[in-house]
């Protein structure tokens, strides 16, 4: 079978699932209580894509070239059961890797009934070491203890190498770039610092709140000497580096100030069964009908196909005062 490539020459290799648009935080650079707040009205469960209809059409993806599915959301261990949507997933034959990005913050019996259920590999977010800054950041007053020992148990169970994504937003977080990198060096975990991103228009981004790649960098190489590592794969997002006194790895996302749209595999499923093909994208093409209608999986192809050929997506490579003003989707929605 024939695998899709884009008008940019872009291949089709990696499915994000939100599972839900649904969280138990509310990370002020996510979903900002000032607008996710008690009158919110999140998705009804009926429009929730269910777990075979996620099977369904990500088989088609994994027909179409897709090697690596991630789930996320919102928090998608909101999504009760997880584990079932897992293993029916693990077994696609043609996934080379599936994982879950998640904020750590269930209990942790759930890590090993995921492992069993077939996950290969967990991504965890903690955007600080100590208590005042990621209660602050999270905003439910949710401890670092917590989502520490959660990446603990997941090494052990063999869900690693685990990510841990850090969003660094300036004069909130910075002063803790460089403890949570001693940290997870000396854990021998894969630390990511993510440039804060413009998704969606809920969080107020200012190009002044980003603390650059090149920032960053400098800031960690004048306390550990870091070098560039080769990249593991066309389409990776993380700059890696490696510790020059050869105790490990870590990464660098640099969305907005160096972008990677040239290399961007990434298709997008949103938690209502719409198909994107950017994070930054406004519309999305309803899958869910397709499948409730009784499309079969020659006719998902067909539909999925059409959107990744037409694919001219490149938007944080336009990036512009024209382009910050256009209509967005909220990141908990998409998923990160
Ligand atoms: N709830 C899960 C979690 O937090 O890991 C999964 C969904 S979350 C939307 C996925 C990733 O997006 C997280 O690592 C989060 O830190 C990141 N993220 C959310 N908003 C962001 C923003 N404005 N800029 C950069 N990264 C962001
Ligand atoms: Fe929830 Fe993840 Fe967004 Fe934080 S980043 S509000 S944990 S979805
Ligand atoms: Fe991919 Fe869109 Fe991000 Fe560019 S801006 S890397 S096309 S998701």
């Amino acid at each position: 079978m024939s695998h899709a490539i884009d008008q940019l020459n872009r291949p089709l290799h990696d499915l994000r699932i939100s599972v839900t648009d649904r969280c138990n935080f509310r990370c002020t650079y996510c979903m900002p209580k000032s607008v996710f707040g008690r009158d919110y009205q999140f998705m009804p469960q009926d429009q929730l894509l269910t777990f075979e209809e996620m099977d369904r059409v990500a088989r088609v993806f994994v027909d179409l070239g897709v090697r690596k599915i991630r789930l996320t959301g919102g928090e998608p261990l909101m999504r009760r059961d997880l584990e079932s949507l897992v293993s029916k997933l693990a077994l696609i034959p043609g996934t080379e890797d599936l994982a879950l990005t998640t904020n750590g913050s269930f209990h942790i019996t759930r890590i090993q009934s995921l492992k069993d259920a077939g996950l290969k590999r967990m991504t965890v977010s903690l955007d600080a070491l100590d208590d005042a800054t990621f209660m602050s950041m999270n905003d439910v007053d949710f401890p670092v203890s917590k989502v520490l020992e959660w990446i603990d148990v997941s090494a052990n169970a063999g869900l690693g190498p685990v990510k841990i994504n850090m969003v660094v937003k300036r004069g909130v977080n910075e002063h803790a770039i460089l403890p949570m990198a001693r940290y997870f060096r000396e854990h021998c975990h894969v630390l990511r610092l993510i440039e804060y991103m413009d998704v969606g228009h809920s969080n107020g981004w200012r190009m002044d709140d980003v603390v650059t790649a090149a920032q960053i960098r400098d800031l960690l190489h004048a306390d550990m000497p870091i070098e560039p590592l080769e990249p593991n794969s066309r389409g990776e997002v993380a700059e890696r580096y490696r510790y020059t006194d050869g105790s490990g790895e870590i990464g660098i996302i640099a969305s907005v100030s160096q972008p990677f749209c040239g290399d961007c595999s990434r298709a997008r499923i949103s938690a209502d069964g719409k198909l994107y093909t950017c994070l930054f994208a406004i519309n999305g093409t309803d899958m869910r009908g397709l499948l409730r209608g009784g499309a079969s999986a020659a006719e998902l192809r067909e539909a999925i196909t059409a959107v990744w050929q037409k694919r001219v997506d490149r938007y944080s490579e336009l990036r512009s005062a024209q382009t910050e003003d256009l209509p967005k989707v909220e990141m908990s929605y998409i998923g990160g």
